[in-house]
């Protein structure tokens, strides 16, 4: 329908060479520029075939696929549109503006930007509007007369130029926004294998090829127990998959092993025919090489991206490594290298879910007894050594069968064999002492014990609930006096949710004032009976009337901290007893108030006790503050420290259970303190036999020697009166005398003494 090329112009174009046509072959690797010619006119197809034969333009060989008409065109775009370059378009085919319309399609239709179209056609006079040749951003309007062979290329040539242009811009633009959303995307990752796999399937992405390909790295994670420098495959895809986690060296392909280490020496990327090998640098050995399988030469501006890419996943590489060292802390712990409580109850759980031994297995708690302690005396250094030389002696007690776990703090748990992991065994192991940079250290221990055993519903338990039972068993071992291990039993878990509910009435009831009150007990001097002083003791009635030991809800307070609101309480109320008796005439009496390790340690108590002696008026010289053995356990500086600071209140410090606690005499005697307090387990064994050797008279010694009053608490016979007194011991409390009194009793009986004393003066005992 239109006039053909002149066949002449055609054989003309094959001996006139234009400037940017190159000889085809050599170099081959590169794609060929795909050229859509649409015409109806079949000559003019085998015209342009015949012209552009051969042909290489830009560096690369052209292809040219051939369409009838506007439809099947259209077929064609949608198929190859984007590997289209240039689109020869004829403007009348089927109808006289079927290719014209074909160009809003292309363009708007079908997203395709940027290919080249070039109009023809064969009228001279026929033009489209320039407004069509602008919106449509149509590269060329050629009659077809107009294109002979010379023209042809030098068209095509410019066509493609800007093609290649237009590609490159936005194919760096999508590289950008690419980089810049897996960086996002990359670093999000928090393993090595996985972020690894990220950096492959977005380099794959941003060269639109299929993953395939390979990231090494040197080993040297956390985990690694020796440095090794070894490169290890960290991540793949494709047909290296299998690899990942293994050597390099046992890839099988020694052509790329080899260029691998190439470009880890050169540390630099290298780019070649088959393949890309992009170096990322990170610190301390922490660089990596990407292989990526390209199978073709990467164009210029893929380079280009690719190195922005690596420079930019080169800061990801590190975050990884970072993250790996994250992913050591929450799995492991630092100091002993132990597993940590979520690994434990990980492998644990494994364990319960695979193992046909689970019912005679069992869990462990080992709670190190006044770690605090221990650690404050010796210091933070060595209570580390002290832990890590607990940690292997219990690593080297047991198979490795026995999972073994720091939890917090000075608390181990065992996971085991129950035959294996019994108490006694246990103790066993912490008889000898420990040695932390050249102190040998006695520890003590708490077992808690959590046999694996089938719920009521016949199910196994979990971990975290084995772990969560074994505690109870410790904490009731704790409660115990005296108490080294304990097995946990559905009661305990009972016992423990009453301790619950215990403690939020006590709660409620320090909140409410209700239920709590201090009763006094008199300390009388034993030669006349007088009356010398009161110990304030807490008392605790619940809402169902019953009342409450000190010994039962003493522990639970100081466990749970409310001891030291508690405890400033009883100060309190003691303060103003004593202001009410002194205005009773009662002015020598002195006023013991009993205060717990918890609170003596805590900031701000001077503080408290300073500000109530203002608040209430009660003079420092008439108060007594009891503290135990405990609390002498402390790093004696300190305590040394905090006790002088109490006393330059002018308050007195009494040694309260004295004897049964487990203080070294030689910081015992550096320690400022006014009068020690027998404790009553003495006494209570105190006969005419041992009262000149025993303990008794040791302690009363001690004191003697080093200035110390001394007191006997728990005096109940006349017997064990006259025995004391004997010993020079002359200040008692105990039921003898008196028991603990409200304070209202406590009037009465301070009046019926005091008169019993006016009538019988000088009676040594009552
Ligand atoms: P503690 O400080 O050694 O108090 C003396 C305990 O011995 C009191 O027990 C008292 O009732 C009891 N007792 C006194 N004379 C005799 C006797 O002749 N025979 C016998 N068998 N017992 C006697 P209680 O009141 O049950 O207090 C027990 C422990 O609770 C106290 O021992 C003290 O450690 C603690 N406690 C009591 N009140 C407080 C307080 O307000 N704060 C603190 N932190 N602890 C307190
Ligand atoms: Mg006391
Ligand atoms: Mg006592």
């Amino acid at each position: 329908m239109t006039s053909p090329i002149p066949k002449d112009d055609l054989i003309d174009f094959v001996d006139e060479p234009g400037t940017d046509i190159v000889p085809a072959g050599g170099r081959g690797t590169l794609p060929a520029w795909v050229v859509l010619v649409v015409d109806d006119d079949a000559e003019v197809h085998q015209a342009t075939n015949f012209a552009l034969q051969n042909t290489i333009l830009l560096e690369r060989p052209l292809e040219l696929i051939h369409a009838s008409s506007a439809v099947e065109a259209r077929a064609c775009l949608e198929a190859r549109g984007s590997e289209i370059a240039v689109v020869l378009l004829d403007v009348v085919m089927e109808t006289p503006e079927a290719g014209l319309e074909l160009v809003p399609v292309i363009r708007r239709e079908l997203g395709l930007d940027e290919l080249r179209i070039i109009l023809r056609t064969g009228q001279p006079g026929y033009a489209p509007e320039l407004s069509v040749v602008r919106d449509y951003d149509i590269n060329d309007y050629k009659t077809k007369s107009e294109l002979t062979h010379v023209r042809l290329v030098t068209a095509l040539t410019a066509a493609i130029r800007s093609y290649d242009q237009i590609r490159t811009l936005a194919a760096s633009r999508r590289g950008l926004d690419m980089i810049v959303q897996s960086a996002g995307e990359l670093f999000g990752r928090r393993a090595l294998v996985s972020f690894a796999e990220g950096v492959l399937t977005q380099i794959a992405a941003l060269l639109r090829l299929e993953p395939e390909g390979l990231i090494c790295a040197r080993s040297g994670s956390p985990f690694a127990q020796q440095s090794d420098s070894a490169l290890y495959i960290v991540g793949a895809a494709g047909r290296f998959r299998s690899h990942v986690s293994r050597p390099l060296a046992e890839l099988g392909d020694a052509e790329i092993v080899h260029t691998i280490n190439r470009c880890m020496a050169a540390r630099t990327s290298i780019f070649e025919a088959q393949a890309t090998v992009l170096f990322f640098s990170g610190e301390g050995g922490r660089s990596a090489v990407v292989y990526l399988a390209t199978e073709r030469a990467l164009e210029a501006v893929d380079r280009r991206m690719l190195e922005v890419f690596a420079v930019n996943i080169g800061v990801g590489f590190e975050n990884v490594g970072l993250f790996e060292r994250l992913n050591f802390y929450a799995y492991f712990d630092p100091l002993t290298r132990l597993p940590n409580r979520v690994r434990l109850i990980d492998e644990m759980d494994q364990f319960l879910a695979s193992s046909s031994d689970a019912l005679s297995q069992s869990v462990a708690l080992i709670d190190l007894a006044h770690f605090s302690q221990v650690n404050n005396a010796l210091g933070q250094r060595s209570g580390d050594a002290l832990l890590m030389a607990v940690a292997r002696r219990l690593r080297s007690a047991f198979p490795d069968s026995v999972m073994l776990s720091r939890l917090v703090g000075d608390s181990f748990a065992l996971f085991g064999p129950a035959r294996i992991l019994e108490p006694e065994a246990l103790l066993h192991i912490f008889e000898a002492p420990f040695y932390a940079r050249g102190h040998g250290v006695p520890l003590q221990i708490r077992i808690g014990l959590a046999p694996v055993a089938r719920a009521p519903g016949g199910q196994l338990p979990r971990a975290a609930d084995l772990l969560r039972d074994a505690s109870v068993a410790l904490g009731q071992a704790k409660l115990e006096q005296g108490a080294r291990f304990c097995t946990y039993t559905a009661e305990m878990a009972a016992q423990a949710q009453q301790r619950i509910v215990m403690l939020n009435e006590l709660r409620a009831a320090l909140d409410f004032h209700r239920g709590l009150k201090v009763h006094y007990q008199p300390q009388v001097d034993s030669r006349d009976g007088s009356l010398t002083g009161a110990e304030a003791l807490l008392r605790w009635r619940r809402t169902d009337g019953g009342m409450v030991p000190p010994d039962d809800f003493i522990p639970l307070a100081e466990y749970t901290g409310l001891i030291i609101e508690i405890g400033a309480w009883v100060f309190r109320e003691a303060c103003e007893q004593l202001m009410y008796w002194r205005d009773e005439g009662e002015d020598k009496l002195v006023m013991a108030v009993n205060v717990s390790a918890l609170q003596f340690r805590q900031d701000g108590f001077v503080e408290m006790i300073r500000n109530t002696l203002d608040q209430t008026g009660a003079p420092a010289d008439r108060i007594e503050l009891e503290i135990t053995e405990s609390v002498a356990m402390e790093e004696v500086d300190k305590v040394v420290e905090q006790l002088e600071a109490l006393r330059a209140l002018g308050v007195r410090i009494a040694l309260d259970d004295f004897g049964c606690g487990f203080s070294s005499l030689s910081s015992l005697t550096r320690l400022p303190i006014d009068r020690l307090k027998v404790d009553r387990s003495f006494v209570a064994q105190l006969t005419d036999e041992n009262a000149r050797s025993g303990i008794v008279q040791t302690i009363l010694r001690l004191a003697q020697g080093s200035g110390m009053a001394a007191i006997a608490e728990g005096v109940e016979t006349t017997e064990q009166a006259a025995l004391l007194q004997s010993m020079g011991c002359v200040e008692m409390q105990g039921f003898l005398f008196g028991r603990p009194m409200a304070p209202d009793e406590f009037l009465i009986w301070m009046r019926q003494n005091r008169s019993t004393l006016a009538g019988e003066a000088g009676n040594p005992v009552p």
